[in-house]
C-alpha cells in the first residue's frame, strides 16, 4: 500500500469508556475473568478504530483499550514482574525523602504509581501484544501500528536493587532479558502484518532533564536513576539498537516525551531536544516519534542543527488541551519543518496518547476525535501544496 504524502498517525492510547474502566477495576480485583474483560474490551476497540478511521487517520492503533497504562500492563503479559505500590518500594528508593515531597507537590495520580517490579526470573506468559493486533485487523483495512514500551523503560522501571538483583546479577543482564523478549515480539507483530512498531522511551527525557531540581517533576517509571546521563543515555542507545538490529518489513520508531499525566503544563518536563541528539540521530530506528505542539519541547531547529535525516512523527496538536488546532496553523508548522527535512519523511500525529494512563485520560474522545480530524484537513492541505 503506497501512502500519501504526510502520512497521519497517533502515537497510542485512546481515552477509554467509564464501562471500560468499571471493566478494568472488576479485573484488578479479580470479579472477572480476563476473557470477560476482554469481550468488553473488544467494543471498546471498535469504538477506538470507529473514531481514527472517520477522522480520515491512515495508520492506526488500537487505542491501547485493553492496558491499565502504556508500561505496566507488562506484568500481565510476563510471569516474574509484580506491580509494588509506592508504598511497598518507598524505603529502597534513593533520596526517599526529595521524591515524597515531589510527589506532594506535583498532580501526580497516586494509582499511576503502581510499578512492575522484576520479583523473580521473567518468562513470557503470552506474546505482548499479538491479542491486541489480531482483533484489530479483523476490524479494519487501514494499516496498524502498535507501541510497546521500549527496553530502557522496562529495565529502568522494573529493576529494584534489593529486589530484582536476587534474579539477575545486574541491570544490564535484565535489560538484554527484555531486548530479546522484544525483538521476539516485533518480529511476530511483522509476521502479522503491522505496518509501524513504536518503542515508547518518555524516561529519556527525564535522564536528562528530571535531574534539574528547579524542574519539581517526576516520572512514575523513573524511579529507580543512575546518576551519569551520559551513561544512561549510552545504555539506553545500545538496547534500542540492539532490540531492533536486522529486524525488516516492518517500520520501527522510538517516541520521546515530557510525561503525559497531568494537564498542568507546569507539572511536566521541560527542555529541547538538544542534550538527546546525538544519541536520538544514532538510533538506528526509521522514525522518531517527537512532541513539538507543546512549547515546552522546544525550537525544531534543533533538529537542523544536528542534520536529522530519519523519519519524523512530528507532534502537531497537543492531547492535553481543550483547544483544537486549526489546520492552517499545523500546516505552518509543517512548512517551517520541512525546511529542514523531506517531505517525503513528516508523518504527522499528536504528541503523545490522549489516555496515557487509564483513569486519567488528558483529553474526551470527542475533543481528540476532532484534534485528529483537523490534523488530517491539515495534511490534505499540505498534500496539495507538496503535490503527493
Ligand atoms: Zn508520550
Amino acid at each position: 500500500m503506497k501512502l500519501p504524502l504526510f502520512p497521519t498517525t497517533v502515537v497510542g492510547s485512546w481515552p477509554r469508556p467509564n464501562w471500560l474502566l468499571q471493566a478494568l477495576k472488576r479485573r484488578r480485583a479479580g470479579e472477572i475473568s480476563v476473557d470477560e474483560f476482554n469481550r468488553v474490551a473488544d467494543e471498546a476497540v471498535l469504538l477506538a478504530i470507529k473514531y481514527q478511521e472517520d477522522a480520515g487517520i491512515e495508520i492506526i492503533t488500537d487505542g491501547e483499550q485493553r492496558r491499565d497504562n502504556f508500561y505496566s500492563f507488562i506484568a500481565d503479559k510476563i510471569e516474574g514482574i509484580d506491580l509494588k505500590t509506592v508504598a511497598e518500594i518507598i524505603d529502597l528508593v534513593p533520596d526517599k525523602s526529595r521524591f515524597e515531597n515531589v510527589l506532594r507537590a506535583l498532580d501526580v495520580p497516586a494509582f499511576s504509581i503502581r510499578n512492575p517490579v522484576v520479583v523473580s526470573r521473567l518468562k513470557p506468559r503470552s506474546s505482548i501484544a499479538v491479542d491486541e493486533v489480531e482483533f484489530l485487523r479483523e476490524h479494519t483495512d487501514r494499516l496498524i501500528k502498535v507501541a510497546l514500551p521500549g527496553p530502557y523503560l522496562l529495565t529502568r522501571s522494573s529493576w529494584v536493587p534489593g529486589i530484582s538483583d536476587k534474579y539477575y546479577s545486574s541491570r544490564e543482564d535484565l535489560a538484554y532479558e527484555y531486548v530479546k523478549l522484544l525483538r521476539e515480539e516485533i518480529i511476530k507483530l511483522r509476521d502479522l502484518g503491522v505496518f509501524f512498531v513504536q518503542l515508547d522511551e518518555p524516561v529519556l527525557m527525564e535522564v536528562v532533564y528530571g535531574a534539574d531540581r528547579s524542574q519539581q517533576t517526576f516520572m512514575c517509571a523513573a524511579l529507580f536513576t543512575r546518576e551519569n546521563p551520559k551513561e544512561e543515555l549510552d545504555f539506553a542507545l545500545e538496547l534500542i539498537n540492539e532490540t531492533v538490529k536486522g529486524i525488516g518489513g516492518v517500520k520501527t520508531g522510538v517516541h520521546i516525551c515530557r510525561g503525559n499525566w497531568s494537564r498542568r503544563e507546569d507539572a511536566l518536563l521541560k527542555g529541547s531536544y538538544e542534550p538527546l541528539m546525538p544519541h536520538l540521530i544514532a538510533m538506528k530506528v526509521d522514525q522518531l516519534v517527537l512532541e513539538y505542539a507543546t512549547p515546552r519541547a522546544g525550537e525544531i531547529e534543533v533538529l537542523k542543527e544536528y542534520g536529522f535525516d530519519k523519519e519524523i512523527g512530528f507532534g502537531v496538536v497537543n492531547p492535553r488541551t481543550d483547544d483544537v488546532e486549526e489546520p492552517g496553523r499545523i500546516v505552518e508548522k509543517v512548512d517551517r519543518l520541512a525546511k529542514y527535512i523531506d517531505a517525503g519523511k513528516i508523518y504527522l500525529n499528536p504528541d503523545c496518547g490522549f489516555g496515557t494512563f487509564a483513569e486519567s485520560p488528558v483529553n474526551t474522545a470527542w475533543t481528540a476525535f476532532r484534534k485528529l480530524k483537523s490534523m488530517r484537513l491539515a495534511a490534505d492541505m499540505l498534500r496539495r501544496e507538496y503535490g503527493g
